[in-house]
């Protein structure tokens, strides 16, 4: 009986809570008119009503194009370029037709603004007032939030086809450039995937709501985040975009988003990047700011700002924009993507997508009319914050930075050309110079010392329009806000105090905080205090492609010897192998080709191979940059180990497998894959079921990408780690980053004898902890956890998405996997995750792990609480040293009393044999982002020296 009345109850409550659930009013986009009636509706084309279903990127050019035509005195269409799978992206200029007419003049006009070496401030003046505003709307940079798709489609409509007063206004006095789709692959993955499974339910638990993980549309081809991607603009479309850009110099720029629970835009959250010019910037953002809250407040639509969303890493379409000199803003709606047509909120209400399309259509339109009307200011601004930085160049301690190519000449190359898309101007030394005021990278707060430079130096002076980005990306570290760190120490101090089955307060960082692109490449910069005492030319495209050109110095008689001076060199050892060529690596100091090489240095033996070595060896020194030598005789003219040595150890070729499955981190893969690639070697990614079940056979290398340990721990299972174990004993060579290397580290996984700093099995942990309190002893004992890495703000929304979300932990504990929470007697025992900070490893020279790489300290990115103990049984690549003094952190945010005791004493790359194989650990990803490229030589020795480690 109870039951019965209990299901009456409840069966009423579900009943009550729809009839008093609102449904949102269905938003009319049509209101803004009168139209021109030869401009097609999107619907027309469409044959759908707004938010009734997913528009694929064929059809919305098809809208585009067909607006466009028949409104070509106000559009005028570009083509900017082909994404990964081939798609073109679009820029849709939007005006009045006399500026449409003029479109050229306008862009060339307002270019002038960047450069106050070359216009006045009167000139500038007469600009602002005789020229529109440039403004960048941006649309779907993650392809999944689906709602900014959509919205794109009526914003173009309303402004190729409105008479409106307010919307003549906006074409008047701007130039509105729509960029029709950031992410066009990860959109066509998203909305094909929906709109197949879809059936518009709202209930959380629908399929509809849960993206594969092949499918995940917010990251591209690549699955890189776009919108992390504008720092080292690695991406094809981050390429195309960014070009456009820069062409058009726009003065606001908007990046349309939809992933939270409510509508967000600027003001921002803390931390705000320093080198923004304030008060202009908070200026900027308050006067966008309130009128979008002004529109919003009359539709009667909740928001929220200045939370979560910060301006603090120079990645962002929105931070990126700003340090050129735009009003860079991220617009975040509620609705739409993983949400997909109707989504059930946390009170019982339906967020629909069209209610999502609604919010960033009025954003829009609000946006350009607030551009309109301020345009003059608006173009005086974005001409000051030029000028303005270059005035305060004189007080400025940072006034030149130094980069010496000779780590890498081809990666710095690439560095360079990165920078220069940006329109850095960069100078290489004709000579050597010396500055008194020279100040390494590879040191925190480093003194200022005398040193000189070689002939060959790049030289960045920032005494440039481009010198607030430039000392953005570059400079060594980039200060967090006081208030924001102080608020954060006390957030992790009130976490120490908390008992193990108390959940912990989040902390407030959205993202990395060190990024600094000379240490994340791994090459040796400078900042100096003093521009004197320098002759130099400027760096040119054909000095750039000359310094990426390889070269092979003859046709050898006897061997070719490629030493190991780029990333680039052990890539090309392993592309050979896997061509069939026979290679060989020389692990004594070798004397061939009238030269002495260092261990590393890759050897092809003539008579070894066939004729076709000569074509193979030139054809990829050429394309990969590397120089090779002909070595013409086997006899060393000094030393044991000559061409024939008994040192000289043949290569096995690689047949590599990753790992691409639901457990996996897209982001991470995606960034293995993209470098693989990138450098030739090929891969076979594979599920964890074809593993299990003996699909590793023809391989000698598995790669496991960062993912959750506990995921890969039950998707593996006791006998899917039994088969990787037996793989491993007979020769295989396992390669694991991040979380992967966490799972190896199982108690009940065992592929390493390394343990996590903290965890329960840390037998150091035990040694060093003080007696605890007799009280607090069983909780002392009970197994505390190693800290999972941050989970980034982005995804930790009010209404988490039920997207299998590969940055989280979240999945089911597996057995062997401690809880997350410590106790509060553990306090400073347990690693407190990083949110992302680059510190020194020292690199150790007994294993071939760091064959070519010269320098003895190598800047890493440290982006979790996974500290892994130095292995007893095998070697440790790169360490942090626990003997050295000086400070680990070079950039970013430590914690306090924690990090930097905890991580002392282990290992960040560590080797351990088992039978004839290998397990190698990397404590973090290799190519984090495709950014982070300090470590690429460890991982392609991984690789390249399988079964011979
Ligand atoms: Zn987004």
């Amino acid at each position: 009986m109870k039951i019965r009345i209990a299901f009456a109850l409840s069966l009423a409550i579900v009943f009550a809570g729809s009839a008093f659930a609102q449904p949102e009013e269905k938003f009319d986009f049509y209101t803004r008119g009168t139209y021109r009636e030869n401009v097609p509706r999107p619907q027309s084309i469409l044959r759908f009503d707004v938010g009734d279903f997913h528009t694929t990127y064929a059809q919305m050019e098809k809208v585009i194009e067909s607006i466009a035509a028949a409104s070509p005195d106000r559009v005028k269409m570009y083509d900017i370029g082909q994404t990964h799978e081939h798609r073109m992206q679009h820029i849709v200029a939007i005006s009045a037709p006399e500026n449409i007419a003029r479109i050229d003049e306008i862009r060339t006009a307002v270019a002038r603004l960047t450069d106050p070496r070359r216009a006045s401030a009167s000139d500038a003046d007469g600009i602002a007032r005789n020229t529109p505003a440039i403004a960048w709307m941006a649309y779907t940079i993650h392809g999944n939030e689906s709602a900014s798709f959509e919205a794109m489609m009526q914003v173009v409509y309303q402004l190729a086809a409105s008479n409106e007063p307010a919307t003549l206004d906006i074409l008047k006095n701007t130039v509105v450039l729509i960029v029709t789709g950031e992410n066009p692959d990860g959109h066509e993955r998203f909305a094909t995937w929906y709109n197949s499974v879809a059936t518009g339910n709202a209930d959380r638990n629908a399929i509809e709501h849960r993206e594969p993980w092949s499918i995940y549309g917010r990251l591209n081809h690549y699955r890189f985040d776009l919108n992390r991607d504008a720092l080292a603009i690695t991406q094809k479309e981050t390429q195309n975009m960014h070009k456009a850009f820069m062409e058009w110099n726009p003065q606001v720029a908007v990046d349309h988003h939809g992933q939270p629970s409510q509508y967000f835009f600027p003001p921002a959250a803390l931390p705000i990047n320093p080198n923004f010019p304030q008060p202009v910037t908070n200026k900027w953002l308050e006067i966008y700011g309130r009128a979008n809250a002004r529109a919003f407040d009359s539709n009667r639509w909740d928001y929220y700002v200045r939370d979560v969303f910060d301006l603090f890493y120079p990645g962002y379409w929105d931070t990126f924009p700003t340090l050129n000199g735009a009003i860079g803003m991220t617009y975040e709606t509620d609705g739409g993507g993983f949400k997909g047509l109707r989504w059930t909120r946390e009170d019982g209400s339906i967020v629909t997508l069209r209610s999502a399309i609604a919010k960033h259509f009025v954003a829009s339109m609000t946006t350009l009319e607030q551009t309109a009307k301020n345009k003059t200011e608006r173009l005086k601004d974005f001409y000051e914050f030029r000028a303005q930085s270059m005035r305060d160049h004189a007080g400025a301690r940072i006034k030149r930075i130094v980069i010496n190519p000779a780590a890498d000449r081809v990666k710095t190359a690439e560095l360079i050309e990165t920078l220069r898309r940006s329109k850095i101007e960069i100078k290489v030394a004709g000579s050597p110079f010396t500055s008194s005021t020279a100040h390494g990278y590879m040191e925190k707060n480093a003194p200022a010392a005398t040193r000189t430079f070689p002939a060959g130096s790049y030289v960045i002076d920032l005494n440039q329009p481009q010198r607030l980005l430039i000392k953005s990306i570059l400079e060594q570290d980039t200060a967090q806000d006081k208030a924001f760190v102080e608020d954060n120490m006390r957030r992790f101090n009130r976490n120490q105090m908390r008992g193990k089955g108390q959940s912990k307060e989040d902390y407030g960082f959205y993202d990395i905080t060190a990024w600094s692109l000379p240490l994340a490449f791994g090459i040796e910069a400078f900042w100096t205090e003093d521009t004197g005492n320098f002759t130099g030319t400027d760096v040119t495209d054909e000095y750039l492609a000359n310094a990426k050109r390889g070269s092979v110095n003859g046709r050898a008689q006897i061997a070719y010897v490629i030493p190991y001076e780029t990333d680039a060199a052990a890539a090309m050892a392993v592309r050979l192998a896997q061509q069939g060529v026979r290679v060989a690596v020389a692990t004594r100091p070798l004397n061939a080709a009238g030269r002495n090489w260092v261990p590393g240095t890759f050897v092809i033996r003539v008579t070894r191979n066939n004729e076709t070595v000569h074509d193979a060896v030139a054809k990829l020194a050429t394309e990969m940059g590397v120089d090779v030598y002909a070595a013409n005789t086997s006899f060393a003219e000094e030393g044991d180990t000559g061409i024939g040595g008994t040192a000289v150890v043949s290569l096995r070729a690689a047949k590599v497998a990753m790992v691409g499955d639901e457990a996996v981190d897209q982001s991470s893969y995606g960034s293995i894959w993209f470098m693989l690639d990138k450098y030739g070697v090929t891969f076979t990614p594979m599920t964890i079921n074809s593993i299990r079940s003996g699909g590793l056979e023809q391989y000698n290398v598995l790669i496991i990408p960062d993912g959750a340990a506990g995921r890969y721990f039950s998707a593996f299972g006791s006998s899917g780690i039994s088969t990787l174990k037996e793989w491993v004993s007979r020769g295989g060579t396992l390669i694991t980053a991040r979380g992967g290397s966490v799972f190896a580290a199982l108690k009940d996984v065992a592929l390493t004898s390394s343990k996590l700093v903290g965890s329960e099995d840390d037998e150091e942990k035990a040694k060093t902890a003080e007696t605890p309190e007799p009280d607090k002893r069983k909780e002392a004992e009970a197994a505390p956890s190693p800290t999972p890495k941050p989970t980034p703000r982005r995804n930790a929304e009010a209404e988490p998405s039920p997207t299998p979300e590969p940055r989280s932990d979240k999945g089911e504990p597996a057995p062997g996997l401690p809880p997350i929470a410590s106790p509060s007697a553990n306090a400073n025992k347990v690693p407190e995750a990083l949110p992302g900070s680059i510190m020194r490893a020292r690199v150790d020279r007994t294993t071939p792990l760091t064959y070519g790489l010269s320098q003895d300290e190598v800047p890493v990115l440290l982006a979790s609480g996974y500290f892994f103990r130095y292995s007893k049984e095998g070697s440790n690549a790169l360490i942090f040293d626990a003997e050295s003094r000086k400070p680990l952190t070079i950039s970013g945010f430590v914690w306090e009393g924690n990090t930097e005791k905890l991580l002392r004493g282990t290992a960040y790359i560590l080797d351990e044999s088992s039978g004839s194989g290998h397990v190698v650990l990397f404590a973090e990803e290799p190519f984090f982002r495709g950014i982070f490229r300090s470590t690429a030589r460890p991982f392609f020795n991984a690789i390249a020296f399988n079964g011979i480690l």
